[in-house]
């Protein structure tokens, strides 16, 4: 696969020594994303059709709407709207007309009921920018699994790493068997394991820390790295940020 390697934003999500510098990229990625769509400049043609075609999750459209640019946010869904209306009167003609044939089930899958189902939940679970987090995110497995195997710094940096949320964990393995090869992977993989383990049996510790402090007994003796061990934790096991 060919990707376009981008280090400096890798090097930064790492100096950041978070839980996971894939979600921090992932947040960047998505306020930046948020941002152009609301921004104002004239959009691609390509990118207008893709918008009018797919539109935005739930969280997105959230994300869009707290940004407070309502034009902007109106026009995109009257467009999607409008399509949306459009491209629903095929499967829904045929479900109407089905009505008056027969008893409709969702069984067997291939009824009109089932069919229109399907489209509806094809139609909601489209996004544009969960699209464009996901292609840029996969860059960014990329290029960490690239700049591990050819820059020595890196590697050391990674190794030293507090490591990857779980869903990103998986990502960088899934990553390394489509771009490494041999003992590389092999490599790859043992350290990568032997960071994780290390750092989740490190949070354990914290979150056990952070539950006997409760206990009256503990509460003069100091927090260390527990105090906010709890939303890290979160994050370390759903990659997503407690806000
Ligand atoms: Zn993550
Ligand atoms: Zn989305």
């Amino acid at each position: 696969m060919k990707y376009h390697i981008d280090t400096i934003p890798v090097w930064d999500a790492f100096h950041e020594k978070s839980e996971c510098p894939i979600c921090i990229l992932k947040k960047k990625s998505e306020e930046s994303y948020v941002d152009s769509f609301l921004g104002g400049s004239v959009m691609e043609p390509a990118t207008r059709v893709e918008v009018n075609k797919k539109g935005f999750c739930g969280h997105h459209n959230k994300l869009l709407y707290k940004a407070q640019k309502r034009l902007s946010l109106a026009l995109m869904t009257h467009t999607y709207t409008m399509e949306t209306i459009e491209t629903m009167k095929k499967p829904m003609k045929k479900l109407n007309q089905a009505t008056g044939q027969k008893r409709l089930s969702i069984r067997p899958k291939n009824d009109e009921l089932a069919e229109f189902v399907n489209w509806i939940e094809n139609k909601t679970k489209q996004c544009v920018i969960c699209d464009r987090i996901n292609q840029a995110l996969d860059r960014y497995a990329y290029t960490i699994t690239y700049m591990w195997s050819h820059e020595d710094n890196f590697r050391k940096e990674f190794n030293e790493s507090k490591g990857f949320c779980l869903p990103h964990m998986g990502q960088m393995l899934d990553m390394s068997s489509k771009e490494l090869r041999g003992s590389k992977q092999q490599d790859f993989v043992k350290e990568l394991i032997e960071l994780q383990r290390k750092n989740l049996d490190r949070l354990e510790e914290e979150i056990k820390w952070f539950t006997l402090k409760f206990d009256y007994k503990n509460q003069d003796k100091p927090w260390g790295n527990s105090k906010d061990a709890l939303p890290r934790l979160l994050q370390k096991l759903t990659g997503d940020y407690m806000e």
